[in-house]
């Protein structure tokens, strides 16, 4: 028998499949991403075809392997994490009858907020999830209301994960932790929900069977063991959703230890070990295994602030980068560091996408405050960077309120590529900032998971050891004290804002019909 070395994080996101293959100290030895398209059949839709999810699965697992050169025998197995949120139609061929809807969908705003003023405090005690389009459950509710003609004709309503493993292993099985995303599901009980069933108009037989992360599949079929590349026997390890896997994989699992990450959305967390639920409902609660929950906020206005900022004021960068074979956002972070801290006290609002933690507000908008005929384009940027990070620091105080201070401050996600936007990270925050070496978080998490499931690591939290680290920031006590003095304006501009943002909001849906 050939001796294992590698172990497989297969990380489903927003907008890509990453395969990651590790050594089991952490090592990255190959990763292949494979992006997919967002379809947006209406302004406020947000669609994607299962069958290209998987296609770029298949191909980023199959591309890791060959990159790698390794021996495909030598693989313990593959690990799987997945954003959370979405929702497909199954008829009983086991056939998706409608496209995967993912969480940035908004189309069941009015449901979601129906529910929110009536009984949405009961379930969302009972659930952990937040009352908010992204939740399957006010989906299903949209759907029911519409007659929408996937959800009549539906046998089964599963998550894009639940997709791939029926797909591949021809069972409708859910973890833990996708499955409390749902808001169909008690994270007390760790069963599906009667009285979210109920409001949705299903029943839990068209649901999967919530299963332990650690929960084995094998028996690949021979042609599709060809496509990835693996051998037949190859286990696979159901994992876990991406937000606990970051936490995982970045270290950030005891108390007080506190993950950020940033990639398109953005996400402060904090593993805990009981349900804990918020009585302000700002925060979700997750179930992870039976004696682990995630708790936190989620930022509709992570990087992809920095993307339209780059779209909207870099052009030239854009050009610059084709020329020079870089990096538009290197280019742009630089031009922004030579504005100084706090921006010459212009302030950005962030919210280009609606808002979810801390205020759950879909009409939020995004507005610069505070401009001058002074402020440049590297102002803007540079205000635009900070105002990510007021708007997570914002998240970080209602977490507080419920989990206690940060002891420890982890950071991950494409924003950890700029050292600039990590400064601005610590010194808002005034702590430490711990950044790993691989942005690859949740697939390292889902990994190490993977390890556990087969016996071959002792603890979860023996992940510690084997994660290797990049530097650590210190906070600027000058500029701390700048963006504190900021951040006090900052905190209250949305609720001067908020009746204006949901006029503009309305006059902005009207323009869109
Ligand atoms: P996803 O959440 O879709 O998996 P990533 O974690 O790769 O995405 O993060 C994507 C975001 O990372 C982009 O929207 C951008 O804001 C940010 N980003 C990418 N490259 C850089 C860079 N060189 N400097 C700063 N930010 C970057």
């Amino acid at each position: 028998m050939t001796a294992k070395n590698y172990v497989l994080g297969l990380d489903i996101g927003t907008t890509s499949a990453k395969a990651v293959l590790f050594q089991k100290n952490g090592l990255v030895i190959a990763e292949n991403e494979n992006a997919y398209p967002v379809y947006h059949p209406n302004p406020s839709w947000v669609e994607q075809d299962p069958y290209e999810i998987e296609r770029a699965a298949v191909a980023a697992i199959s591309g890791a392997v060959q990159k790698s050169q390794i021996n495909k025998n030598e693989i313990y197995c593959v690990s799987i994490s997945s954003a959370m949120h979405s929702l497909i139609c199954m008829d009983q061929n086991d056939e998706p009858i409608s496209p995967s809807i993912t969480w940035a969908d908004g189309r069941s705003v009015d449901q979601a907020s129906r529910v929110k003023d009536t009984f949405g405090k009961s379930l969302y005690l009972k659930t952990g999830t937040p009352i908010h389009p992204m939740a399957p459950l006010s989906k299903l509710i949209w759907m029911r209301e519409t007659n929408y003609q996937p959800y009549l004709q539906s046998a089964k309503f599963i998550s894009i994960k639940e997709f791939l493993i029926q797909r591949w292993f021809d069972k409708y099985i859910v973890d833990y932790a996708i499955a409390s995303a749902s808001g169909l599901f008690n994270i007390h009980t760790f069963e599906w929900e009667a009285e979210a069933l109920f409001a949705a108009g299903i029943t839990s037989d068209q649901l999967s069977e919530p299963v332990p992360s650690t929960t084995i599949c094998q028996g690949l079929n021979k042609e599709l063991a060809e496509q990835f590349h693996l051998s037949q026997d190859t286990p696979f390890v159901i994992g876990s959703s991406d937000g606990p896997l970051a936490n995982l994989g970045i270290g950030a699992i005891d108390p007080g230890d506190v993950a950020i990450t940033i990639g398109t959305s953005g996400a402060i967390r904090q593993m805990a070990s009981k349900p804990q639920t918020d009585e302000l409902q700002e925060i979700f609660c997750y179930g992870v295994t039976k004696d682990l929950w995630i708790m936190g906020g989620p930022t509709n206005n992570g990087g992809i602030v920095f993307q339209w900022l780059k779209d909207v004021l870099g052009e030239a960068e854009v050009q610059k980068a084709l020329e020079l074979n870089g990096s538009a956002y290197d280019l742009l972070t630089s031009l922004a560091q030579t504005a100084k801290p706090g921006a010459n006290g212009l302030l950005f609002l962030p919210f280009l996408n609606g808002e979810r933690a801390p205020y759950w507000d879909a009409n939020a908008r995004g507005s610069f405050i505070g401009l001058t005929l002074s402020h440049k384009k590297e102002h803007m940027i540079r205000a635009g960077l900070e105002g990510v990070i007021y708007s997570l620091y914002s998240i970080g105080e209602t977490l507080e309120r419920l989990a206690g201070q940060p002891a420890t401050i982890f950071a991950s996600g494409g924003f950890a590529r700029s050292s600039l936007w990590l400064q601005i990270l610590t010194d808002i925050f005034g702590q430490e900032v711990r950044v790993p070496a691989s942005h690859q978080s949740s697939a390292w998490g889902a990994a190490w998971f993977g390890l556990y499931a087969l016996g071959e690591v002792p603890s979860l939290s023996a992940i510690k050891e084997s994660i290797p680290m990049n530097n650590t920031y210190i906070p600027n006590k000058t500029n701390h004290v700048i963006y504190q003095e900021l951040y006090q304006t900052y905190r209250e501009l949305y609720f001067a804002l908020k009746p204006h943002f949901k006029a503009l909001a309305t006059i902005q849906r009207k323009e869109k019909k």
